[in-house]
């Protein structure tokens, strides 16, 4: 999507003058000296290289004045572990962030060549399947705008998130190669390497002086390689480290076996190592339930943490006082093993005595939850840890052990409620549970929102929350605004400025002074044309994509994330049918013209989800050719949904769908984005949709259904769906419909399994909140037809969120969880 392009320069006024001479002649050089190539052959591929270096460099400069004053001042290190950072493109970002956005316009507007064009050529980096691995990059983002001292870890992998094809309704999964052309941004350190282990067995043997230590003879060693990703803060100042881990064998090939002909057999050990960094798993919210995700797990928390000990003792000379100097945090329980392996490390590499060790453990280590989904929390079964990580198993067991006795002679628990917090689960076949492993060994856990973090405490955790019933906090997640409004609407950005002062771009929390234009209609009217501007544009994206033509001024109506039975995008697609048989029903009413906007992932294994679009794409072909609608309705799948195009799309809609099962969404992030940019919400109380709602006030938002406890009490007492349809012609009729192949007339019972499933087990409450869904899309459509109410509450959403700021929330970790200083508002 383009920037209109004189909004930004207003925005970038203190920079304004900086020499455009100067960095078209880095660039050049860049082309000639780093690229290698001539001006007059350069594709634009090259052109964006030689510009991402020659804007790296100035990164760099701002990046060894931020280290080198954390290694003389000492600030209290924060290291954020994720198996994912969902990063989306640089270029733009970095400019944004360093005000040279317009300067650099300008320069390459000089070459001939157009900065908008470059910002599409940049590859997305998808080292993430959705929100829990966008969260890491936004944090990443404002930990450097906070002045935080604060360090990424995650896994280089050579091949992201899958890219997304549509192939007759279906979708396939194509391998994504964001590395092909090379990546500007980050710096090879083949000097930062560290030998990560697994299997062989354990060794204990007396000291001299009577003590048993225990050596871990592995069976298979891979090195881990790193590479640095400077991570640029608001405004330059502070430039943090992203440090990934890419593997490989510590011999390249076995020369004897090469030399005898056998040249696979000389690769094997080199591919299984490489093996390790080369594919993110495709499941957001399921454990892959394999041997390569743990191996996986292993090798980027060893690394990290083996970077963390050497550093701190360069730094302080002595392990005991590493939660003095230190944080790390968890993102979810893909990094839990990281406590066994500091128990390992210091035990036995480093001499520390086992209850020392422990307390560093405790108060070093914090742990963020992002799911309750009970097929979702973390087990690996005994013999599987058993067999590839000897020690560590060793240590969780006695680390369970101690945990365990500490409790019995509390007296405080039976032996039934033992076994419930006990780190092995016993029933059926033994499994270490590492969400209990990551609560044990941490200072602080916590939840993604207010409801979420409540249902901790109430039910997956509540055993363990009632023994240490301080330990459980909540950090409502938020999002980086420069990202989400800066730079994916520099017109609202504008706006913003214009009316409040440009002072909001630095402290969120000026955009409540937005809601005073609430009813100022030109300040409506310029809100509308804003809008207008990105539906016109996304428009033209979604013809040249699809072939579907949309009428810009029809509302937009979006549903845009990782495609799961509890986003219930079937159930906002039964509504979709419903409507249009309204629509055909009654011709002349007075209908509101919509397009349903749709767009996510299925992960590749996800048979019901993998349906779900294929069901879109069929309503899809019949709604958009049937031409008794005259346009009024729309239904089109956006592929290959990522953080790109969901710049593209956030700014462009009017409606925001986040209707998840009550009680199934942690907090989501999505819904922050697009309330951000004025969009209105239809949502359940789920996440932090109950919290969007306190703050823009029940007019402003369009809740229904079923909340949390209601959906409990349903899923106790019985769905009572039969009694739902016989009441209902509307929902009969759309069962009828997709159930008969009204939308897949060449398979007419393509759809029975699902819809056969809803009648049976309303597990996600589809049937159990339609009517209700359906009455809040009339109300929606009403309300868009008195266009001073709609921009009224357009605006109040806008200047309600500056609590969801993701600089709010990493304030809140350094205060409550880190403790770390961060940078006054
Ligand atoms: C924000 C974001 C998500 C998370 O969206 P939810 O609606 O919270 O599930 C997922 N993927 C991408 C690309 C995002 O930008």
């Amino acid at each position: 999507m383009s920037a209109s392009s004189d909004v930004a320069v207003r925005i970038a006024l203190p920079t304004e003058d900086q020499d455009v001479a100067a960095l078209r002649r880095a660039i050049v050089a860049k082309l000639a000296y780093s690229v290698g190539k001539d001006p007059i052959v350069a594709t634009e591929h090259d052109w964006f290289m030689a510009t991402a270096l020659a804007v790296r460099d100035r990164i760099v400069d701002a990046w060894f004045p931020t280290t080198r004053t954390i290694y003389t001042e000492k600030p209290k290190r924060v290291y954020y572990l994720s198996v994912e950072f969902l990063i989306g493109r640089l270029l733009y970002d970095s400019l944004n962030a360093l005000g040279l956005a317009e300067t650099m316009r300008k320069a390459l507007a000089e070459l001939g060549v157009d900065l908008e064009v470059l910002r599409e050529v940049e590859p997305d980096a998808a080292l993430g399947n959705g929100g829990l691995g966008r969260l890491a990059a936004c944090f990443m983002e404002s930990m450097a705008s906070l002045g935080i001292a604060g360090y990424g870890y995650g896994i280089r992998y050579d091949h992201g998130m899958f890219r997304q094809k549509i192939k007759d309704g279906w979708q396939s999964e194509l391998p994504e190669t964001w590395l092909a052309g090379g990546n500007p941004w980050e710096f090879e350190r083949p000097d930062v390497v560290y030998h990560i282990s697994y299997g062989g067995s354990v060794e204990a043997r007396e000291t001299p002086e009577g003590e048993i230590r225990h050596i871990w003879h592995p069976a298979e060693t891979v090195e881990a390689v790193a590479y640095d990703t400077p991570m640029v803060g608001w405004r330059g100042k502070h430039v943090n480290t992203l440090r990934l881990w890419s593997a490989r064998a510590p011999d390249p090939l076995r020369l004897d076996a090469f030399n005898r002909g056998d040249h696979l057999g000389a690769l094997a050990s080199q591919s299984r190592a490489q093996a390790i960094s080369q594919v993110l798993y495709p499941a957001d919210d399921s454990p892959a339930g394999q041997e390569l995700r743990l191996r996986q797990e292993h090798f980027f928390s060893s690394a990290a943490l083996q970077d963390i000990v050497r550093r701190h003792l360069h730094q302080h000379g002595d392990l005991k006082t590493l939660p003095d100097h230190v944080a790390i945090q968890l993102n979810d329980t893909h990094p839990a093993i990281s406590i066994a392996e500091m128990m390992r490390l210091l035990i036995d590499n480093h001499g520390v005595e086992w209850d020392d060790a422990w307390d560093v453990c405790r108060r070093t280590f914090n742990y963020t939850n992002h799911t309750l989904l009970p097929e979702a929390l973390e087990h690996w079964p005994v013999p599987l840890m058993e067999r590839m990580l000897p020690r560590h198993m060793q240590i969780i067991y006695l680390i369970n052990a101690r945990h365990l006795d500490e409790l019995r002679a509390k007296g405080a628990l039976s032996e039934a409620e033992i076994g419930a917090v006990s780190l092995i689960e016993e029933s059926g076949a033994r499994q270490v549970r590492m969400g209990w492993l990551s609560f044990i060994g941490s200072h602080r856990v916590n939840g993604v929102s207010a409801l979420h973090t409540d249902l901790m405490r109430q039910t997956v955790f509540a055993p363990l929350h009632r023994l240490y019933p301080d330990r459980i906090v909540n950090k409502t997640n938020g999002i980086t605004f420069r990202r989400w409004l800066m730079e994916a609407n520099p017109g609202l950005t504008q706006l913003l400025a214009d009316t409040v002062g440009s002072a909001v771009l630095d402290n969120t929390e000026r955009l409540a002074d937005f809601a005073a234009y609430a009813d100022d209609a030109g300040v409506q009217e310029r809100f509308r044309a804003i809008r207008r501007e990105h539906k016109a544009q996304l428009s033209g994206l979604i013809h040249r994509r699809l072939g579907v033509k949309v009428d810009p001024d029809a509302m937009f109506d979006t549903h845009i994330k990782r495609i799961h039975e509890y986003k219930r995008q079937l159930l906002n697609i039964l509504e979709t049918v419903a409507l249009y048989d309204a629509m055909r029903a009654q011709p002349t009413r007075n209908w509101t013209p919509r397009v349903k906007i749709f767009a996510g992932k299925a992960a590749a294994s996800y048979q019901n989800a993998k349906l779900v679009i294929k069901l879109i794409n069929d309503v899809a072909n019949v709604v958009n050719n049937d031409p008794t609608l005259r346009g009024l309705l729309k239904v089109v799948f956006l592929p290959n949904y990522n953080v790109s195009l969901a710049e593209a799309v956030i700014p462009a809609s009017d409606l925001s769908e986040q209707i998840s099962t009550a009680g199934m969404e942690a907090s989501g992030t999505g819904n922050m984005k697009f309330a951000l940019n004025g969009a209105l919400t239809i949502g359940t109380l789920d996440g932090a949709n109950v919290e969007i709602k306190d703050r823009v006030g029940d007019d402003n938002i369009f809740i229904f259904g079923l909340e949390a406890h209601e959906v409990e009490q349903r899923r106790r007492e019985g769905f009572g769906t039969e009694e739902i349809i016989r009441r209902s012609p509307m929902i009969q009729q759309v069962l009828d419909q997709i159930g008969s192949g009204g939308f897949s007339p060449a398979e007419p019972n393509l759809y029975s399994h699902i819809l056969d499933g809803l009648v049976r087990h309303d597990h996600f409450l589809v049937l159990g909140d339609f009517q209700s869904y359906a009455e809040k899309q009339r109300e929606v459509a009403a309300k868009w037809r008195d266009p001073a109410a709609w921009w009224r509450s357009a605006i109040l959403n806008t200047a309600h969120m500056g609590f969801f700021s993701s600089d709010r929330t990493i304030r809140d970790y350094a205060e409550e969880i880190w403790g770390v200083p961060v940078k006054p508002a």
